[in-house]
């Protein structure tokens, strides 16, 4: 059956052309080359104090808190040198009580939870040394050193009050002082910065460590002469080996916040639709098209438009098609996954709740045209943000020094491009597209999983290196 027309009047803005998509990617370079020169802009260009990438002879024993996907999570991680690493870990559920309620309450329910690990799992760290810990918050901080940085906005749901404007480690630190936990927050870290270097830990020098997640984002290294915003005094302290820097660092952009200008992003009136209705309206652009809290909402608002004009379900919806973020992005990755029409109404009935008897033929079809629309875009976006790093640092072309072409690695975290089918696949054919056989395909993606553990486990050690320097 063919889709209904009302479905091909919206495409233009899901099945993004070739050219399109060149004019994203040069807007992109654009806005990352504006945050390298000043402070306040969306795309923040936040310099993280981190030098360079690990090289897999690292060791230490180091606690890790990751804040800022769907889990808070409190680590143990012991990295033996060669590569290789172990882990303790626990989580921790963060309620929606505490991602909008005091922000002195979600700080104070981090810590204990810390505590809690500590009693109940236990440290392998000697009890005379002081423990480190890494803090992998991921959001957007402007940071002024490894351990220093205020919150510029939160992201993805969490709205906690007296948090913005303040530095966040201080908040971790005096929470852990209130409750006499022995416990340093030596380093924070955004989880990109943490996948690059875990990715770097792992595998060998990656480039780029991106999450598509909850949210997304991207870091990379770039010449800390570039970060033209830290004046000329800052980057020569910094090139002459200074107290927290080298000739290179790595760049947290906050590429989520790309285009909130909305000069060339396709706003359809979904995106409008979820935009309005978000508690962070008019920000977050790009990761509104292109993370895993948003694509399941994306496609209810489509269902919802189509089940309004009657040419779904036979007009009729369902309670969790009707409920605001009713059902999350798993759905769109099940129903990509599906391997019939059959399979896809299964999906329908089971995880959207609608009554069989308001299926009718070619529904299921429709279904998955939504679903594969909102993949398709947000596969394709993703590319243009790693295209727009990849183009920004002159990797898109084979060097000519000479010497060989190692090519280019990004290590890739979070939820959608571990569970969205053919994530990596469509990344790379539209790395393809834009950067041509040659360039496209010296781009090589890799999931780094854990990323947030081991890459604060690598900040803190950084950190503990050059506070023993100093000392
Ligand atoms: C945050 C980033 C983070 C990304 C992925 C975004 O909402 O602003 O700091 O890296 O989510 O977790
Ligand atoms: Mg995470």
């Amino acid at each position: 059956m063919p889709l209904p027309p009302i479905c091909t009047t919206f495409e233009p803005y899901f099945l993004l052309s070739n050219d399109k998509l060149n004019d994203i990617v040069d807007h992109f370079i654009k806005e990352m080359e504006g945050g390298l020169l000043d402070y306040g802009k969306d795309v923040a260009m936040v310099p993280s104090y981190v030098t360079g990438v690990p090289d897999g002879t690292e060791e230490g024993t180091f606690l890790a808190l990751d804040l800022g996907g769907t889990n808070l999570r409190v680590c143990e991680v012991r990295l033996f040198g060669q590569h290789k690493f172990e882990m303790k870990q626990q989580k921790y559920k963060v309620s929606d009580e505490l991602k909008q309620g005091e922000a002195r309450v979600l700080f104070d329910y981090i810590a204990d939870s810390v505590d809690a690990f500590l009693t109940e799992i236990g440290s392998d760290i000697s009890s005379n040394e002081p423990m480190h810990l890494g803090f992998t918050f991921s959001f957007p901080v402007e940071q002024t050193a490894i351990d220093a940085g205020k919150l510029l906005t939160w992201t993805k749901g969490f709205a906690a009050k007296n948090a913005v404007g303040n530095d966040v480690v201080k908040l971790l630190q005096d929470a852990f002082d209130r409750k006499h936990i022995h416990v340093r927050c030596s380093a924070i870290v955004n989880d990109t910065v943490g996948t690059l270097l875990s990715r770097s830990y792992q595998s060998g020098p990656a480039l780029i460590g991106a999450i598509f997640g909850t949210g997304t984002n991207g870091a990379f290294i770039d010449k800390t002469r570039t970060i033209k915003k830290l004046g000329e005094d800052k980057i020569k302290e910094a090139e002459a080996g200074g107290q927290h820097a080298g000739e290179y660092m790595v760049v947290n952009t906050e590429w989520g916040a790309f285009d909130n200008e909305r000069n060339c992003l396709p706003i359809s009136i979904f995106d409008n639709k979820l935009d309005r209705e978000s508690i962070n309206p008019r920000k977050q652009a790009f990761e509104k098209q292109v993370s895993g809290m948003y694509l399941g909402e994306i496609t209810r608002n489509i269902l919802l438009h189509l089940i309004d004009a009657s040419v779904l379900f036979k007009g009729y919806s369902s309670k969790i098609i009707n409920t605001h973020y009713g059902y999350d992005t798993a759905f769109v990755s099940g129903v990509e996954a599906a391997k019939s029409p059959e399979e896809v109404k299964d999906l329908i009935i089971k995880q959207l709740g609608v009554d069989s008897k308001h299926i009718a033929e070619g529904d299921a079809e429709i279904v998955q045209w939504a679903c594969r629309v909102v993949s398709e875009r947000a596969c394709k976006l993703a590319a243009c943000a790693i295209a727009a790093v990849v183009k920004h640092t002159g990797n898109d072309k084979i060097p000519s020094n000479g010497e060989e072409d190692k090519g280019v690695d990004v290590g890739i975290d979070g939820s959608v491009a571990e569970f969205l089918p053919r994530f990596a696949e469509r990344v790379s054919e539209t790395l393809v597209e834009l950067l041509g056989e040659e360039g496209g395909k010296r781009i090589r993606t890799g999931l780094a999983k854990d990323g947030s553990g081991v890459g604060a486990a690598l900040t803190a050690l950084q950190a503990k290196k050059a506070m023993d320097k100093r000392t």
